[in-house]
């Protein structure tokens, strides 16, 4: 093979299976259009399971051992109103968050015909995933839960059962806040329970014997304190990286490099679908319509090689910096 400056495959050394793109071929049976993107991990979905049994389970300590047997029945009702209408939220962003493609990229698409058609100019590079055979655009990272490279990534989430990218991030950050909200609102509603039947008598302030409240209600201030903690500082965390246009992964990476970034307001507005408006806060609304990739989105310049992302996730970031392979301008 004679090799010309601006025609040559490269960083063949490891893995050189995974450098020939004509074994790169798409799934044989690619999952049909509209398919529901659900991923079938058991750890995920044990845990999908148990948030949901952990918010019905406050739904029946609020309901039937706080609101329902209270003779305020104003406060009962608005606060029925209140947390039902969180609540009812949280659990739908996170069917959204669950139920939604995060931006995988397509798999198997790093054949020959697809690098060639990049016509990659020199100095250009384009990475390609040895797991998934995909190329991956920039900022998409491997899932190994998912098996797929997914735009943005930012993490796995076993609580949503998905990985959080870029087009199911705002479902994961309006499922978190709404969490932390029933939360503080259980907590408070705990706290005024507790003073009411001290100052009443403990067996009419609930319908369930005064052992049964005080366990119940014991429970459920330990769930909501622990879900409060847990998922404001996921939802900070979240706000955070949406604002500075960084991902979870990014961050660790960087280290003490400081990375360039786009202007913030303009990633808020993608994340969210927009310009401010009550759609933020519905999880029935999308984000901004995904772009369709374009050549360009694929296709990397060199210069930027020591930057850019050569890892699965941090843990596995030696491993992958090896395995990753990125194919320069190219023909033969
Ligand atoms: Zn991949
Ligand atoms: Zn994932």
């Amino acid at each position: 093979m004679m090799l010309i400056p601006t025609h040559h495959f490269r960083d063949i050394e490891r893995k050189p299976e995974y450098l020939q793109p004509e074994k790169c071929v798409p799934p044989p049976h690619p999952g049909p259009v509209g398919t529901m993107w659900f991923i079938r991990d058991g750890c995920g979905i044990a845990c999908a399971i148990v948030t949901w049994f952990l918010v019905l389970y406050a739904e029946f300590v609020v309901l039937f051992v706080m609101l329902i047997p209270s003779r305020d029945y104003v406060y009962s009702i608005v606060n029925g109103v209140v947390f039902n209408l969180l609540a009812f939220l949280a659990l739908a962003s996170h069917c959204r968050a669950m139920l939604t493609d995060p931006g995988a990229v397509p798999k198997g698409n790093a054949t020959k015909e697809f690098i060639e058609s990049l016509q990659l100019k020199p100095g250009q590079v384009v990475y390609k995933c040895p797991k998934c055979c995909s190329i991956k655009p920039d900022r998409a990272h491997h899932c190994s839960v998912c098996k797929r490279c997914i735009r943005k990534m930012d993490h796995h989430c076993p609580w949503v059962n998905n990985c959080v990218g870029e087009n199911n991030q705002k479902y994961f950050v309006l499922f978190t806040m709404y969490i932390a909200l029933i939360s503080l609102h259980a907590l408070i509603m705990v706290g005024f329970h507790f003073l009411h039947c001290f100052e009443e008598d403990w067996t009419k302030c609930s319908s369930f014997s005064p052992p049964t409240t005080v366990i119940l209600l014991i429970l459920l201030c330990f769930e909501g304190l622990l879900f409060l903690i847990f998922t404001s500082v996921m939802f900070g965390t979240q706000v955070h990286s949406i604002c500075t246009d960084e991902t979870g992964i990014e961050r660790l990476k960087r280290k003490h490099q400081p990375r360039e970034r786009r202007g913030s307001w303009k990633s808020v507005k993608e994340t969210f679908g927009g310009d401010l408006s009550p759609s933020w806060l519905n999880p029935f609304s999308g984000p901004c319509d995904p772009k369709p990739l374009r050549d360009r989105d694929w296709v990397r310049q060199a210069a930027s090689l020591s930057d850019t992302d050569n890892t699965e996730t941090t843990e596995e970031q030696s491993e992958e910096r090896k395995d990753e392979d990125s194919v320069e301008v190219t023909d033969e």
